[in-house]
């Protein structure tokens, strides 16, 4: 399963964020606010609208605290992977 980085909206596997490279991410719980993609900085390309739905993630991850497969399953349930 997949979460994002909610600065970016790379998706990322949760495995891999959680042990195989857990320094190259900035994460409290289920939020990611920066990655190796990134680097923290929200990419310009991204459109208004690509930026209120990675916003409303993070606030959706802060609810969710360190319930990180339960952030991965809503955003499958709510189809936002590959949307971004
Ligand atoms: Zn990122």
């Amino acid at each position: 399963m997949d979460i994002l980085c909610t600065c970016c909206g790379e998706p990322w596997d949760v495995m891999h964020v959680l042990h195989e490279d857990r320094q190259s991410f900035e994460r409290t719980g289920a939020l990611i606010s920066g990655c190796p993609c990134c680097k923290g900085l929200r990419p310009e390309d991204l459109t208004e609208k690509a930026c209120q739905d990675l916003d409303a993630l993070k606030e959706l991850a802060l609810m969710l605290g360190d319930d990180i497969d339960g952030f991965a399953a809503l955003l499958e349930d709510f189809a936002f992977i590959g949307l971004i």
